[in-house]
C-alpha cells in the first residue's frame, strides 16, 4: 500500500428511507476543516434507492463531489450490500479519510469495511482534528469509562477511518444553490450475498419515539425530581416549548423514566440549540452528551452544582417553583 496514492476525505451519509440522517451533515462540516487542512477534497457517498434529494442535500451542506449508489438492494440498509459497496467505491477511488456516523447502522458499516480493507477503524470518536506534524486525521474518543480521552493516530494505512457520536459536531447552513459534481456508480449486490432481511420496523414498547440526537431543543429532569411523577412537570414543559425529553442516568437508573432518554456517556450525545437541565449536577458523564448544546440553561438549588458552571444561563432554585412559572410564562407568548 503507498499511503500518498490516498486522498480525500469522504463522508458516509446514512439515510432512512432515502432521507439524510443529520449525523452526516454534521460530519460534512467537520470534514470541511479536515480536508481544507490537508488541501484536499470533500465527497459525500450516499447509498439507497431514490437519492436525487439526499444528494442535493449534502451539496448544500458542503461537499464538493458526490458518489451516488442506487439500486432496490439498498432500499433499507444491510450489512453486506452496504459494506459490498463501501469497499468496492474504496478500491476504486482511493480516500485518505472516511467518516462516519457512529449511529446503529454505523457502528455495523465501520468495522465491516475496515476490516475488509485492513485498515484501522477509530470507535465513536468526539473529537477529529489533523495533527500538525503527521497531517494523519487525530481522533479522540473516551477511553476507560471515561476517565481519560485518547487521541488515536492510524499512520501506517489508509484509508483511516473512524465513526463519529451524532450530535458533537454541528452542521452548516445549507445553501441550496451550490452546485457540485454527482457522480452515479451502478454497483449491484446480488441478493444471495445479502444474507439479512428487514422483515419490518417495530415501534419502541410503550414509549413515543425519543429522538434526542435531532432534537432543536431538550428538556432534561434528573434525580432533583425525586420520584417519578415529577417527571409531569419536565414533559409539561417539553411540550410547551415542542422539545425532547431528556434524562440524567441517575433517573434512568432509578427507573424514572425509559433508557431511550438518557444523555450522556452511556447515553445519547446530543447537541440542540438549548438543553434545559432540571435537577441535574452536571457529572463528567453527563457534561460528556451535551456540552455541545448552543445554549445550556441549568436549574439547581445547589449554587455550587457543577452544571452551572458549563450553563449560560444558570437559575438558582427549586426547579418545582422555577419550571411552573416557566412554563406560563412561555405559554404567554
Ligand atoms: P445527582 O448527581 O444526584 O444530582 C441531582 C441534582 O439535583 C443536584 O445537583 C441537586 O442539587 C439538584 N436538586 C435536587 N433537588 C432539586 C430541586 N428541588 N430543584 C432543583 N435542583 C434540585 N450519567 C448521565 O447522566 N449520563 C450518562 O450517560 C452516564 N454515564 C455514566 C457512565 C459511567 C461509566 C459512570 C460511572 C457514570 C455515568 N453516569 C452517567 C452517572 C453520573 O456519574 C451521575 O451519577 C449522574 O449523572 C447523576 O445524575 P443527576 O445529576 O440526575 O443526579
Amino acid at each position: 500500500m503507498n499511503i500518498k496514492d490516498y486522498k480525500n476525505v469522504w463522508v458516509f451519509i446514512e439515510t432512512a428511507r432515502d432521507e439524510v440522517k443529520r449525523v452526516g451533515l454534521e460530519l460534512l462540516n467537520q470534514g470541511r476543516i479536515l480536508a481544507d487542512a490537508n488541501d484536499e477534497k470533500l465527497i459525500a457517498v450516499v447509498i439507497g434507492r431514490h437519492l436525487d434529494a439526499a444528494a442535493q442535500s449534502v451539496i448544500a451542506h458542503g461537499a464538493d463531489e458526490v458518489i451516488v449508489v442506487e439500486g432496490e438492494e439498498y432500499a433499507d440498509y444491510n450489512t453486506d450490500g452496504y459494506t459490498n459497496v463501501m469497499v468496492k467505491l474504496v478500491e476504486k477511488y482511493k480516500p485518505s479519510v472516511i467518516l462516519i456516523g457512529a449511529t446503529n447502522n454505523g457502528r455495523d458499516l465501520g468495522p465491516r469495511v475496515s476490516c475488509r480493507l485492513a485498515t484501522g477503524l477509530t470507535a465513536d470518536c468526539t473529537g477529529l482534528e489533523i495533527n500538525e506534524e503527521t497531517r494523519d486525521v487525530a481522533w479522540t474518543r473516551p477511553a476507560f469509562g471515561g476517565n481519560l480521552m485518547a487521541t488515536i493516530l492510524c499512520s501506517a494505512t489508509r484509508p483511516q477511518i473512524g465513526t463519529v457520536r451524532p450530535g458533537v459536531f454541528k452542521k452548516a447552513q445549507p445553501d441550496f444553490a451550490r452546485t457540485a459534481n454527482i457522480i452515479r456508480e451502478e454497483i449491484k449486490t446480488p441478493a444471495e450475498e445479502i444474507r439479512t432481511k428487514l422483515v419490518g420496523f417495530i415501534k419502541a414498547e410503550g414509549d413515543v419515539v425519543v429522538n434526542l440526537e435531532e432534537a432543536e431543543i431538550i428538556v432534561s429532569g434528573g434525580r432533583g425530581l425525586g420520584k417519578p411523577e415529577n417527571f409531569a412537570c419536565i414533559r409539561e414543559l417539553a411540550e410547551v416549548l415542542e422539545a425532547t425529553v431528556g434524562a440524567s442516568r441517575a433517573a434512568v437508573d432509578a427507573g424514572w423514566i425509559s433508557p431511550l432518554h438518557q444523555v450522556g456517556q452511556t447515553g445519547k450525545t446530543v447537541g440542540p440549540k438549548i438543553y434545559i437541565a432540571c435537577g441535574i449536577s452536571g457529572a463528567i458523564q453527563h457534561l460528556a452528551g451535551m456540552s455541545s448544546s448552543d445554549i445550556i440553561v441549568a436549574i439547581n438549588k445547589d449554587p455550587d452544582a457543577p452544571i452551572l458552571g458549563v450553563a449560560d444561563y444558570g437559575i438558582v432554585g427549586d426547579l418545582f417553583e422555577v419550571v411552573p412559572v416557566l412554563i406560563e410564562e412561555i405559554k404567554k407568548i
